[in-house]
């Protein structure tokens, strides 16, 4: 008889939880489950302090702890490839927008997020009195650095929305 699946796996995969921000280079959810063993040496080789363990033991990138540089030495630890450089070409697939609590849209101003970017990747256009961040998802890299500049945790990352021909 074969082993009844993990159930940290399993609760991971169908529960109802917002997916998990893995650390980059992250196989596709299913197959970073079966592959990572918990073993968290992501989380110790991040120089950056940006990966913790998440729910059920499994590695995850909060961006409220600071910006991932994209150094590649999570990636390098991890024995089991889970996260996998020659798998997944692009680190992941993150950007980052700002949500209601953004202090320019309740009349109060601030540019954090601007002067945290690293790759210019945050406007503010003159469309109003007081201007508000407008992201451009295409220079967006998902570094998380604008989150954790954000006074008000404004900012999340989500999925990029790609365009389908
Ligand atoms: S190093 Fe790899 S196997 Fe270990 S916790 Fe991180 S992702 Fe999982
Ligand atoms: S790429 Fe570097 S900074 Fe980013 S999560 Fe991995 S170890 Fe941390
Ligand atoms: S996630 Fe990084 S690249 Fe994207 S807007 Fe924020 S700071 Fe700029």
């Amino acid at each position: 008889m074969s082993a009844p699946p993990d159930s940290a796996r399993r609760a991971l995969l169908f529960g109802r939880r917002a997916p998990a921000l893995r650390p980059p280079w992250a196989l596709d959810e299913a197959d970073f489950l079966d592959a990572c063993t918990r073993c968290n040496a992501c989380v110790e080789h991040c120089p950056e302090h940006v990966l913790v363990r998440g729910a059920g033991g499994y590695a995850v990138f909060d961006p409220r702890m600071g910006e991932c540089t994209f150094c590649g030495e999570c990636a390098s630890a991890c024995e089991p490839h889970a996260l996998d450089r020659s798998v997944q070409r692009e680190p992941w697939h993150l950007s980052a927008s700002a949500g209601d609590a953004c202090l320019p849209r309740r009349g109060v101003v601030c540019s954090s997020c601007r002067d945290a970017c690293p790759e210019q990747a945050i406007a503010f256009p003159l469309t109003s009195r007081v201007p508000a961040p407008a992201i451009d998802a295409a220079r967006c890299t998902g570094c998380g650095a604008c989150v954790a500049a954000c006074p008000v945790d404004a900012l999340v990352l989500h999925p990029r929305v790609t365009e389908v021909a």
